[in-house]
């Protein structure tokens, strides 16, 4: 009952006749009993540990573990676990799987700066915030060789299982990361992308592999309030290995870079790392060549007021990403051209525009800034001018010249910086994607790692978060078909008994994103392509067609709510129309064409074949472009083939949490945890094995753990598989609470508590 005051738990056990005998009621409520220990909900998200010292029937007198004895209801109690489990390194091991023990499991691990706890088949990493002593090559050949030191979870671990399995069986791997922003995906990427290195290593390409980091972070992650190194775009790479497991290849693919931030950032936020590292590392000669000055000079940079990060040394990382981009293999030429279209966009930024006052026009400031700029592009300073204030239009077969108002100029400075920063961009990415692909053979086995932003809700969202909150439902049905198959085969693999369980499925999310013709970003490209629509004809248009769809809801004005896997979010249309266009004018199209630098290239080698026309300076300007793909559709397309890769894999998934939105190490925010757990699917997962047999235990672990129970003449029996089904028989193990595989013993969840309590008493 979602309106009980303990919040609804997943990991309620399925109440079933037998179990309903024992520590549960019918309605769902703990059956109290003197000594028992539970967790209690003194508020909303916070649970303390306790001990019953007088039961009734609804209400308990608990002790506290500050000593203080209070009556709570039973609605507000849940069971904990036996000290034995305290802190296990494996949520499946629990007899209780609620969230307050799930939380102190991992509260309790992290205060010892374990990590990494496994919940079932899925990695949970915490990040530490600070240094762990768990890395590096002694701790990397332990877990390869799997010495006992080993045993514990691991990144390392999870690459290892990979690796070995792609040895193994020939078949393609993928390590797939999730979480919040700042909660450590990038970090956990390259601890996974090291191991693997120093596995496939010995050719040389791991060092290229490794120092794409570098540069891929200077241009494509920022500081923003939540990270001070915060990843602005999603990124699959594939590593290839030959038949003996080295690396032989490697390929970057990415997703959907932020590119608003190139020209505005929230308050406290910085743009992209290079700039200011550029402004601050570049030596007297490239300087003087690119017209560089200090960051705090170029309008894009100084309006955040933030332009240095605490503990980073700009000047330190641009010596670092130049050593990469060496590394990498990117040409002297290749590189200049880089930061000459860097400095190009600075200073675009610092064109200014005066309005004529009769007549309501901008007009642009003939400056510094304007020269400079031109030069950078290797355009006409008079061109730039009349791109960024004029705009051709055709009207009756002639076309006229239309002056821009100051906010439309402005923008249109603003949209070349971006199209320029973010085509550099891909392009970049395309390098470096030649560099690690050149001349390798492929035997089609390989390792991919996915780093990708997770679930997004904030106060205001948009059509960003629309596409990142996309991905993620793919990402979940992926997760969510994968871990039930899991769980299916293994049980009909120990050949036992189980009716299937069907799993909540979120395709229903995902037809009202994706379907067509009635679905999200089919009725977004529609509304694009009529001149005259607008963020609230948009609204309207999807309030009509998608009200018969359970995941959606109208909203006041110009907003809708989704209802996602990971909670409901509402998302307002202001933006959505421009952002999914995405459009360059001709008039600036035309302008880059005419750039006497690499730049065209550049452009024309991203945004197709529909472009190019447009780049033909033959070609008469008529306004914008129509054939270029939205960017939602261009963005499903990825998603598709994104999806169809890890399709084809076998895939280890790792969730990674943020402890503390303050960024520092050893706290521990209990809320902030359980609703990162709840949102990535964890408790679910756990959810998902309670309903069959959560507790495994091979034959042999268990005869041994409490044979030892049973009078001599039934713990001396030679099969261990007869001890095991005697213990079960001598303490009244109900048969519908187990079941006994080829090799394993399958537990409901809590039966092992019972036993455990015994053994401890004897
Ligand atoms: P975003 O979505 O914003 O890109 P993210 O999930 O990629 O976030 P990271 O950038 O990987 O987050 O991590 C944020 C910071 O947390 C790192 O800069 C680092 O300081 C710290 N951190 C993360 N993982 C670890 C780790 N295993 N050991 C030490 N510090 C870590
Ligand atoms: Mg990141």
């Amino acid at each position: 009952a979602p309106q009980s005051p303990v919040p609804q738990d997943p990991a309620l056990p399925v109440t079933t006749p037998s179990s309903a005998g024992k520590k549960w009621k019918d309605d769902g409520t703990l059956r109290l009993k003197k000594n028992l220990r539970v967790w209690v909900l003194t508020s909303e998200f916070n649970w303390i540990a306790g001990t019953i010292v007088s039961a009734e029937d609804t209400e308990a007198m608990v002790r506290t573990a500050d000593r203080q004895v209070i009556r709570v209801n039973a609605t507000r109690l849940q069971p904990a676990n036996p000290d034995i489990l305290e802190g296990v390194y494996d949520l499946i091991k629990l007899s209780y799987l609620n969230e307050p023990s799930v939380l102190h499991n991992l509260d309790f691990r992290y205060a010892q700066d374990k990590i990494y706890t496994r919940a079932g088949p899925v990695l949970i990493a915490v990040n530490p915030f600070k240094k762990v002593p768990i890395y590096g090559p002694a701790n990397v050949l332990a877990y390869q060789k799997r010495t006992p030191e080993s045993s514990h979870p691991h990144v390392y671990m999870t690459a290892d299982s990979a690796f070995k399995a792609m040895v193994r069986d020939g078949t393609n791997q993928s390590i797939i990361i999730s979480g919040e922003s700042g909660a450590g995906k990038t970090e956990t990427a390259k601890i996974a992308m090291q191991y693997l290195a120093a596995l496939g290593g010995g050719g040389g390409l791991e060092d290229e592999i490794l120092q794409t980091n570098p540069i891929l972070e200077a241009f494509g992650n920022a500081k923003t309030l939540r990270n001070d190194n915060s990843s602005r775009f999603g990124k699959l790479i594939d590593i290839h290995f030959d038949k003996v497991g080295k690396i032989c290849g490697a390929k970057i693919q990415t997703y959907l870079l932020e590119k608003s931030r190139v020209v505005q950032q929230a308050d406290g936020e910085r743009s992209y790392h290079i700039f200011y590292q550029l402004c601050a590392g570049a030596d007297p000669d490239f300087r003087e060549r690119l017209h560089l000055k200090s960051a705090k000079e170029y309008r894009y940079l100084n309006q955040s007021n933030c332009l240095s990060i605490d503990n980073v040394d700009d000047a330190e990382e641009f010596k670092r990403l130049r050593t990469a981009m060496n590394v990498v293999q990117i040409s002297k030429e290749d590189q200049e051209l880089t930061f000459e279209m860097l400095s190009a966009v600075l200073w675009l930024g610092n064109i200014t525009f005066s309005v004529v006052e009769h007549d309501n026009h901008a007009v642009v400031d003939e400056n510094e800034a304007v020269k400079v700029a031109a030069a950078l592009l290797h355009c006409d300073a008079d061109d730039l001018v009349t791109a960024l204030s004029t705009r051709r239009i055709r009207a009756g077969g002639d076309d006229i010249v239309q002056q821009l108002t100051l906010s439309q100029a402005t923008d249109s400075r603003d949209a070349l910086a971006k199209a320029i920063y973010a085509n550099l961009f891909d392009w970049l990415v395309e390098r470096i994607n030649k560099s690690l692909e050149a001349g390798k053979k492929r035997t089609g086995r390989s390792i991919s790692i996915l780093d990708i932003y997770g679930f997004e809700s904030f106060k205001k969202n948009s059509f960003e978060q629309l596409c990142i909150n996309y991905a993620n439902e793919r990402l979940q049905q992926h997760f969510n078909r994968h871990l039930f198959k899991l769980e299916q085969e293994e049980y009909t693999s120990e050949n036992i008994d189980w009716t299937r369980v069907d799993f909540e499925d979120n395709q229903e999310c995902l037809d009202l994103i994706e379907k067509r013709p009635l679905g999200l970003i089919s009725l977004l490209d529609e509304e694009c392509m009529f001149p005259r629509s607008s963020d609230l004809s948009l609204a309207n248009k999807l309030k009509e067609h998608l009200k018969g769809n359970d995941c959606f809801r109208g909203e006041r004005d110009k907003a809708f709510r989704v209802c996602h896997y990971a909670g409901e979010v509402v998302y307002e249309t202001n933006g959505f129309l421009e952002k999914n266009r995405d459009l360059l004018h001709a008039d600036l199209l035309q302008l880059l064409a005419s750039c006497d630098c690499t730049l065209p290239q550049l452009f024309a080698a991203s945004i197709g074949e529909g472009a190019q026309k447009l780049l033909s300076p033959n070609r008469r300007a008529n306004g914008t472009e129509s054939q270029k793909q939205s960017v939602a559709a261009k963005f499903k397309g990825q998603l598709n083939k994104l999806m169809q890769r890890l399709e084809g894999t076998e895939p280890h998934f790792i969730r990674c949490i943020k402890p503390n939105t303050s960024q520092l190490p050893n706290i521990f925010e209990q809320e902030l945890v359980l609703q990162q757990l709840r949102c990535c699917g964890v408790l679910e997962v756990v959810r998902i094995s309670r309903s069959g047999y959560p507790t495994r235990h091979s034959h042999q672990e268990f005869g041994s753990r409490y044979g030892f129970l049973l009078p001599r003449n039934l713990s001396n029996q030679e099969d261990m598989l007869s001890v095991c089904v005697s213990v079960l028989h001598q303490f009244g193990i109900s048969p519908d609470m187990y079941q006994v595989g080829i090799t394993k013993l399958f537990f409901r969840a809590g039966q092992i508590g019972h036993l455990e309590d015994v053994r401890l008493r004897t």
